[in-house]
């Protein structure tokens, strides 16, 4: 029995109808932006597998500083023990994060990173003995898939049978070009209240939602009304972080700074699971105290595990290196050339970009045959040997630093190639 057969007989896999999904594509292999499936195909990987890689795969130097950890040591318990890894990838990130980000918490993934986070902010407010209960979030954000990142991420028919478990958010409208004005009144108006505990938002790309996106400047000014009316601020970089939207981090666009960071996706350069919360001294020392009850309770079994440390400090190496930035400097341009021709597509309604985030947005024509539509494009692409996963009608790429300027090319005649399909529908 091949591979595919064998996992639909014993796997479940995440975001897939299991009835009628086609059987998976076994992949056996990667290197650099490509990966090969059993039978020798070989796909261009233009979404970094969910957003994760950012060097390639299987990188030859972070392989090497895994094993040399493995061989080392595996994990250890990280309540009343630590390791030099743990230590040296928070020193480092801290060393290059917005300056007022001073303590590093580890977790699991991006939502335990969010669920830290928002923990962190609502303690915080009753450590202070100052209980605050709202959280703001923007209406289309996505923070993750546990019950506190579902609760903080927009409604949408993915989580609706969990609708009543949710705790209440005010939600509030993206701040797109042309709607900047009205967010700001949304968030004053909430924020008057006085019962809010935290702000929670994507910076500058809403990942899920179809890469919308929208300026520091507005985000610099809902960060001052937080300031003002005392809301802690989150930005959940978990999919903006290290370098995709060609800084550093999307944070360090603005004038103003985060109370608190989450970060996991290129955290480790796509190589091993691990969840990041940073904090400013402010909400760090909130915890201080005598009393034992204001304490920071939470932790996962595998919290700081040393082999995803010695992965996240060897992928940053690779990201701070000359090279990794000429690179990203480079998809920059190659995407803002792209985004010019596809602009003048018929049935395009927009091009976005941010940095190596490049986005198109289709014409949806009927919206019966919206998930058609969007199957069809993810199959186009296949069939081409690209990696893309259309949300919805939108067609965005991701890549790795390390895809070539012939693979993006092929990346772009393939989405050009979809205009046909697209025209087809209208
Ligand atoms: C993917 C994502 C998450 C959740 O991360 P997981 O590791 O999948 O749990 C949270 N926030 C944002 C912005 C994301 O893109």
């Amino acid at each position: 029995m091949d591979l595919a057969q064998r996992d639909h007989n014993v796997i479940w896999h995440p975001y897939t109808q299991m009835k009628t999904a086609p059987l998976p594509i076994p992949i056996v292999r990667g290197e650099g932006a490509l990966l090969f499936s059993e039978d020798g195909t070989s796909y261009i990987d233009a979404v970094s597998s969910w957003w994760v890689n950012l060097h390639g795969h299987a990188h030859p130097y972070i392989a090497q500083k895994v094993a040399e950890q493995l061989q080392t040591l595996e994990h250890v318990i990280f309540a009343g023990f630590t390791h030099p890894a743990a230590v040296a990838l928070a020193e480092r990130l801290l060393q290059i994060l917005p300056q007022n980000q001073k303590r590093a918490f580890y977790s699991d993934n991006g939502s335990t990173a969010v669920e830290v986070a928002i923990k962190m902010a609502i303690q915080y407010w009753n450590n202070e003995g100052q209980p605050k209960r709202k959280v703001v979030a923007f209406r289309d954000s996505y923070h993750g898939d546990t019950f506190g990142a579902m609760s903080v991420s927009s409604r949408s028919t993915f989580t609706e049978p969990f609708w009543s478990y949710l705790f209440d958010i005010e939600f509030i409208d993206v701040p797109i070009p042309g709607a900047e004005e009205e967010t700001i009144k949304q968030l004053e108006a909430i924020a008057k209240t006085g019962d809010v505990a935290a702000f929670i938002y994507e910076p500058l790309v809403l990942g899920t939602a179809g890469m919308v996106m929208y300026t520091p400047e507005v985000l610099d000014k809902l960060m001052e009304l937080c300031q003002k009316y005392s809301i802690l601020t989150i930005a959940d970089e978990v999919m903006t972080g290290f370098g995709r939207t060609g800084r550093t981090f999307a944070s360090l666009y603005l004038q103003h700074q985060p109370d608190m960071m989450c970060f996991s996706k290129g955290l480790t350069g796509g190589t091993m699971a691990l969840g990041l919360t940073t904090c400013s001294s402010q909400i760090y020392e909130a915890f201080l105290h005598d009393d034992k009850s204001k304490t920071f309770f939470h932790g996962h079994s595998y919290t700081g595990n040393p082999v995803a440390c010695a992965a996240g400090l060897a992928s940053l190496d690779l990201l701070l290196h000359d090279s990794t930035q000429q690179s990203i400097n480079r998809i920059v341009a190659q995407h803002a050339a792209f985004a010019v021709k596809a602009k003048q597509l018929p049935y395009v309604k927009e091009v976005r970009q941010q940095g190596t985030i490049l986005a198109v947005e289709f014409e949806a024509g009927g919206t019966s045959y919206f998930s058609n539509l969007r199957d069809t494009l993810y199959n186009f692409a296949l069939e081409r040997g690209v990696i893309l996963r259309p949300l919805g009608n939108i067609i965005y790429i991701i890549p790795p630093y390390c895809i070539t300027n012939e693979q993006l090319e092929q990346v772009y005649q393939t989405i050009l190639g979809m205009h046909g399909l697209v025209a087809a529908v209208q």
